[in-house]
């Protein structure tokens, strides 16, 4: 199975996505922003580092996204093929990822691309909202996306709550990150032969299918 990168902005459907290969295709969804949020959970000392960082809507260093993902790497179980959804977030980590990719005998086989404009991101991130236990995620302004029962997980029946940086001044920080930082990384995986743009302007089974095209 391919190795996917994600790049897209906040809010565009990666975890979604990354939901629809996991379980279809039992890919390995390592989310550097899942690996902080439980640090952060579990109350370790990271956690406690990059609490204020996290909630601002600003990155946190290269060195702590780095080291996540690293720890998460070195699991034997990605060798069924994974999926990095939120690293690299720029260039610096592109070349980061590139040696830690070498160092453990493993390669990035796809860059996939899913686009979204500001405001379409900012209702859908607005209307987020996810379950602590499964991690499944939801979206209750848009109807294909909502609970069944408001504000409980269909599948385990926990109460869904909103993440700290989805509101609106949090947002703009994050989409201006990734506009400033990420997107050139466009050009870097292009540059690679790897890079695979995906129209996501439909449903997400929409997105899912072209997705599938080119894995
Ligand atoms: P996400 O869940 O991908 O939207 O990430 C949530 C937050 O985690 C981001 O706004 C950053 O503060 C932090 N984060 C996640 N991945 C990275 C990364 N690769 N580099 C820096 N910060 C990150």
């Amino acid at each position: 199975m391919k190795n996917i990168i994600f790049i897209a902005p906040p809010a565009a459907g990666k975890g979604t996505q990354s939901a629809k290969l996991t379980e279809k295709y039992n890919y390995i969804h390592i989310s550097t922003g899942d690996l902080l949020r439980s640090e952060i959970a579990e109350g370790t000392p990271l956690g406690k580092e990059i609490e204020n960082i996290m909630a601002s809507g600003h990155f946190v260093s290269d060195e702590i996204a780095t080291e996540v993902l690293r720890k998460r790497l070195s699991k034997p179980d990605i060798a069924n093929g994974f999926i990095l959804d939120g690293y690299p977030r720029n260039v610096k980590q592109a070349e980061i990822l590139d040696g830690i990719v070498k160092d453990l005998n493993i390669s990035l086989d796809v860059a996939i691309y899913l686009s979204m404009d500001k405001t379409t991101a900012m209702h859908r991130a607005l209307g987020r909202i996810t379950c602590p236990n499964c991690n499944r995620g939801y979206n209750k302004y848009e109807n294909i996306l909502k609970p069944k029962n408001e504000w409980i997980c269909d599948d385990c029946a926990t109460e869904l709550v909103s993440r700290s940086d989805d509101n609106e001044e949090t947002f703009g920080i994050r989409f201006d990150d990734y506009v400033n930082k990420t997107e050139p990384l466009l050009d870097y995986y292009k540059e690679a032969g790897i890079l695979k743009v995906i129209d996501n302007s439909g449903t997400p089974d929409e997105t899912f299918k072209s997705i599938e095209s080119v894995i």
